[in-house]
């Protein structure tokens, strides 16, 4: 693996030729199990059709999950039967999508024009959008960065990734190192064939926290986003000619504070005179509205300028010839509070300003329609759905399936506070005190709690295993929290909820 940090040139460098080289070995070896299967298919006028597991029409891919380690066995496979074929040379290369996924470090959804908002701060997004489908209801695992891109990247909860916020700070680790034994989502790319890289700008994700396992080539760099999206671009042209698909992973922070969105975005929207910019985290005295609109319009310009790094990054996609083969998914960690619940930042509740998370899906096997999809999504089944889109496997290490269009039941949690989402409703629990609000889901902000005490006793049944978790895998501050007895296991169990 070569790991590099602030390797690159500011420069972006001339787009080169793309073009795919088909040799017979090479294209032998590279077929996978998937593009098999449709290639004999389609031969034999079987081609399967199943369910998109975005719930948008169908998919045609292969049903079959299968742990990584099996890949290779496959692949062998592949390279014999590959090669074999006569006759049927429509499908004789690798034709698995790349995928690129792109987070953006504290995005709440509703600053984005294609959640509703007023501003123009994301005409690259919503072009996207317009191909793909937007997810209106997608719930990040936390408030904060390192247990949310973790579950992203192992589709395991917080408790079970190890890598938790306690609040006002503190983690359930010293400090962030991602240990060998956890199975990363570049990982399971690298497994299945692909190249892979990782460009990020957090750093709790740096490669010397262990983060970069699993990546060909990884950069972490605190500079603009312009330094990641240049890198990426450099590693897309740089292997252009390579047969494999790939994985590309880019985390921008330009949205995180000090909000300081360079050159014209900074001025992008008004700001009222004399307004102070909050970078605080949690509740800050003596706030004023032109305050919060001070920091707001400075907010939207760092949205602003990450679109425009994503719409670089995907116009060069398309200028060498690779965005038509590239499923490209947008999201992000979690959000940012303006005084939404009386503070600002965020790590520090799980109210919808900070867990309810954009996410637009475009490409290949999704459809062009512009759609929307109105049922629950978690972060835990996102790097499933992505997989199974690209008709790889899932890992058995993996604990979320692909999204089913029936709708999941989405936790979330920072420090004190949990949040199960399902049934039409959220419910908050803070563990301190036991207090509790119910939400329609509807309510994205969570700006009217609902006395609903039925709901809140049914939602509590769900979040009793949830916190369980935390026991069975706790060393940290839930020791308190009762674990669940017999009888309430089977209760859950009876209820279908097996997660
Ligand atoms: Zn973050």
């Amino acid at each position: 693996m070569e790991v590099l940090s602030y390797a690159f040139s500011e420069g972006s460098s001339g787009v080169g030729a793309y073009s795919r080289v088909l040799l017979g070995g090479g294209v032998g070896f590279h077929l996978g199990y998937a593009a098999l299967k449709e290639t004999f298919l389609r031969c034999w006028g079987l081609l399967a059709i199943e369910p998109n597991p975005l719930n948008s029409g169908a998919l045609i891919r292969c049903g079959c999950r299968f742990p990584g380690r099996s890949l290779s066995v496959l692949r062998l496979l592949a390279i014999f039967v590959g090669m074999s074929i006569v006759g049927c040379a429509e499908s004789q290369e690798d034709s698995r999508p790349n995928l690129v996924l792109i987070v953006v470090d504290t995005l709440r959804a509703d600053h984005l024009e294609i959640y509703g908002y007023g501003r123009e701060t994301s005409p690259a997004l919503k072009e996207l959008a317009e191909r793909g489908i937007v997810y209106e209801k997608h719930v990040a695992s936390a408030g904060q960065t390192v247990p949310s891109t973790l579950t992203l990247m192992t589709s395991l909860h917080p408790a079970e990734h190890g890598f938790r916020h306690l609040g006002n700070g503190h983690f359930s680790k010293n400090r962030p190192v991602y240990p060998e034994a956890l199975t990363l989502l570049p990982e399971v790319f690298k497994e299945a064939g692909y190249a892979t890289a990782g460009f990020v700008g957090n750093p709790f994700l740096q490669d010397k926290n262990g983060f970069s396992q699993g990546y060909d080539r990884f950069l972490y760099s605190d500079a603009e986003g312009a330094r990641l999206t240049n890198a990426a671009i450099r590693w897309v042209e740089q292997r252009a000619s390579e047969e494999e698909p790939f994985f590309l992973y880019v985390h921008y922070f330009d949205v995180h504070t000090p909000y300081r969105p360079p050159g014209r975005f900074r001025e992008m929207f008004p700001r009222p005179a004399e307004g102070r910019v909050i970078e605080s985290n949690g509740r800050v005295p003596g706030v004023r509205k032109r305050d919060i609109r001070t920091t707001v319009a400075l907010y939207d310009g760092g949205i602003a300028y990450v679109d425009d790094q994503i719409g670089r990054l995907l116009e060069h996609l398309d200028e060498l010839g690779v965005l038509e083969e590239t499923v490209v998914a947008v999201t992000s960690d979690h959000g940012e509070e303006f005084m939404d619940h009386g503070g600002f930042g965020h790590g520090t509740h799980v109210h919808g300003e900070l867990v309810r998370a954009p996410l637009v899906i475009a490409g290949p096997g999704v459809p062009e329609s512009g759609g929307r999809e109105e049922n629950l999504t978690h972060h835990l089944d996102l790097a499933p759905t992505l997989l199974s889109l690209l008709g790889l496997g899932v890992p058995d290490e993996f604990r979320g399936e692909p999204f089913e269009g029936t709708g999941t039941v989405a936790f979330a949690e920072d420090g004190p506070f949990y949040a199960v989402h399902a049934d039409g409703y959220k419910l908050i629990v803070n563990t301190n005190t036991d207090g509790a609000q119910v939400y329609s889901l509807g309510d994205a902000l969570d700006q009217s709690p609902l006395q609903e005490p039925e709901i809140e006793r049914q939602l509590r049944d769900r979040l009793a295993w949830y916190r369980a978790l935390h026991k069975l895998h706790g060393e940290d501050a839930d020791a308190e929290i009762p674990g669940w007895t017999d009888e309430e296991r089977a209760k859950l169990e009876a209820l279908g909820y097996t997660r």
